[in-house]
């Protein structure tokens, strides 16, 4: 089934098409990963930089942290993997991306229509005011609002909720996609993972790339091994796509 469904794959056969992207794909611009070897979570410890209680005990401490990871950030470029979406969403504007990235990559390289699950490293937010607002300075200039208040980066934290109103979004986004391509998640946090699953239950076709396999992998139509730029770019070039 996988083999026949790969060899007769054109991405103009599809219209509503959702990439859902994890580290993976920007493992390939050098951002280190969640998980496994040279994990960044295995480096740092989230109770000390990530999550709301790090931020109450000491919010300039929190904010060096982010600030480095900014700066590591904005010295990385998208990767091919970030550039091919891109031109996928230029010749079919129905093409979505749902990101648990909060790295600013899928911008950088022009996707539009993202949403992002887990927020950005590149807003900031008011606690009390709720307000969020783009900042890309490096250091920021004041961490407070105009309230007084310590603005926190918009970023889903370790023991944070994601956003309902995003949630929704990508859940309504997902469950009208006519071809799920997952890349570079291991599609353990939840609830993000729960999102390809949506998909995967209405049988649509999907196509996972992943350098591992993954605990879904078998669910769906195809999955294929190894980097997110290298296979996006055969499924592209096999593709009946006008050149651009
Ligand atoms: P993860 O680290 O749990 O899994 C990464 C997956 O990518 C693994 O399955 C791995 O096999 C695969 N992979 C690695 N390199 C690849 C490549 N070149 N091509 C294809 N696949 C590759 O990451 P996750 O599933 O995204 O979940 C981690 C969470 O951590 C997310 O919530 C995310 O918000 C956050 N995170 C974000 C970034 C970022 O913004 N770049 C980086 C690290 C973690």
């Amino acid at each position: 089934m996988g083999s026949t469904f790969q060899a007769n794959f054109d991405f103009n056969d599809y219209h509503r098409i959702v990439f859902f992207t994890g580290a993976g794909i920007s493992a390939e611009s050098g951002i280190p990963t969640y998980r496994g070897k040279g994990g960044f979570w295995n480096q740092y410890d989230y109770e000390e930089y990530a999550c709301q209680r790090a931020f109450d005990r000491d919010p300039e401490k929190v904010w060096e942290f982010h600030e480095q990871r900014r700066k590591f950030v904005s010295e990385c470029e998208p990767a091919p993997g970030h550039r091919i979406i891109t031109e996928i969403q230029h010749l079919k504007p129905a093409t979505r991306v749902i990101t648990q990235n909060i790295d600013g990559m899928h911008q950088r390289a022009g996707s539009v229509h993202l949403i992002e699950l887990h927020g950005s490293l590149w807003r900031v937010r008011c606690p009390r005011e709720g307000t969020i607002s783009e900042n890309f300075e490096i250091p920021l200039r004041t961490r407070r609002c105009t309230c007084g208040e310590y603005l926190r980066p918009d970023i889903v934290w370790f023991e944070d909720a994601l956003d309902e109103e995003i949630l929704n979004k990508a859940i309504a986004t997902i469950l009208k996609a006519d071809l799920l391509i997952t890349i570079g998640t291991s599609a353990t946090v939840f609830p993000a993972a729960e999102i390809p699953l949506l998909a995967l239950r209405r049988r649509i076709p999907s196509i996972e790339i992943n350098l591992e396999e993954t605990e879904t992998s078998r669910l769906y139509t195809l999955s294929l091994r190894g980097s997110a730029g290298q296979n996006l770019r055969l499924l592209r070039d096999q593709s009946s796509l006008p050149i651009v």
